[in-house]
């Protein structure tokens, strides 16, 4: 998925392994980090074959109750290594994940994936099969602690209507937005899922989007007067991509984003431009420019590849760092 950086403060793995399903894994990032820990008795053995994923999904059950102990609140990215809903990840399993964040609602728990259909199975199947106990059930099975199970129970069927305790107040749930294709068929899935909060990862951004037309935004102008524009999303997180093969992200494509959730009142991340930087092609000649690679869409958007660091994260001047309330 993704790399810890600025908008969360841990990552969680209990799992390793996946297998490509969009544009936006071409370059995946956990799959180059597990091709170096990929040898005999290392962490990722097994779940590479020719440098690449082979949709082996390995278990880490010792990881399980890490989050608990961690007793100072932050924001913990879920699976950097894997896809929580990926099909060989077995459903009892996930289900331990969520009786853990159950487990620990000091936490809130960042869950992203480019497999929306069985997030959305999952979550209605786990209303109906009964959530309170099938988590209860799991967290004792991952700490071996018939009060975990009680604690769990509890938090979940405890609270008013208004204020209930189920969906899990901690945990949110995002899908990862790389275009126009992956957000018509992805947003209305995220739509549907019983969740607190719903998010999108615009990383590695590799087209235009928008976000009214597939309906993570609603309202907007009519003619000239803006009306009641809102979001069914509650956060948008918007980024280049980094790496060897790095592609280019064209900055109005962030800039559009940004402007649309300034539209409906959803906060904003601006998480990196990547490797590239837009400049201008007077640059070329400069220190710090010369002998690197460029990519020009037109006379007025010209980019060059500096780094990730120095690429750095503002947009327009300014650091982007919006969160949901
Ligand atoms: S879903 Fe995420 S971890 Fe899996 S291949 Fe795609 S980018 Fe990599």
């Amino acid at each position: 998925m993704s790399d810890k950086s600025e908008w969360t403060e841990a990552t969680w793995n209990p799992l390793r392994g996946c297998s490509k399903v969009s544009d936006g894994c071409r370059n995946c990032y956990a799959e180059t980090v597990a091709n170096r820990y990929s040898g005999p008795g290392m962490p990722y053995e097994g779940t590479i074959t020719d440098g690449r994923w082979n949709g082996i999904i390995r278990l880490v059950p010792d990881a399980l109750i890490k989050p608990v102990r961690w007793r100072r609140p932050r924001r913990i990215f879920v699976n950097s290594m894997s896809d929580l809903f990926h099909p060989e990840v077995p459903q009892a399993y996930i289900d331990k994940v969520f009786a853990v964040i159950a487990l620990a609602p000091q936490h809130t728990f960042q869950i992203l994936t480019k497999r929306p259909e069985r997030m959305l199975h999952y979550l209605q199947g786990l209303e109906k099969r009964g959530a309170h106990q099938l988590l209860a059930d799991a967290a004792e099975a991952v700490t071996g602690d018939e009060d975990a199970g009680i604690f769990v129970a509890n938090r979940i069927s405890a609270g008013a209507s208004s204020k209930p305790g189920w969906p899990l107040k901690n945990v949110w749930l995002g899908v990862s937005v790389e275009n126009q294709k992956a957000a018509d068929v992805r947003m209305p899935l995220l739509l549907e899922t019983p969740a607190a909060v719903r998010w999108l990862s615009c990383e590695p951004l590799l087209g235009e989007v928008d976000l009214f037309k597939a309906g993570g935004l609603q309202g907007g102008a009519v003619g000239e007067t803006e009306f009641d524009a809102h979001g069914l999303v509650d956060w948008v997180v918007v980024g280049g991509e980094s790496g060897h093969k790095a592609r280019p992200m064209i900055p109005d494509w962030a800039r559009s984003l940004r402007d649309q959730c300034q539209a409906a009142g959803v906060p904003f991340l601006f998480k990196q431009w990547g490797e590239w930087r837009q400049t201008h092609d007077l640059c070329a000649g400069q220190p710090g420019y010369i002998g690197k690679q460029w990519f020009t869409w037109d006379p007025d958007t010209s980019m060059c590849r500096v780094g990730r660091a120095a690429a750095g994260r503002e947009l327009d001047g300014r650091i982007w760092d919006e969160y949901p309330d």
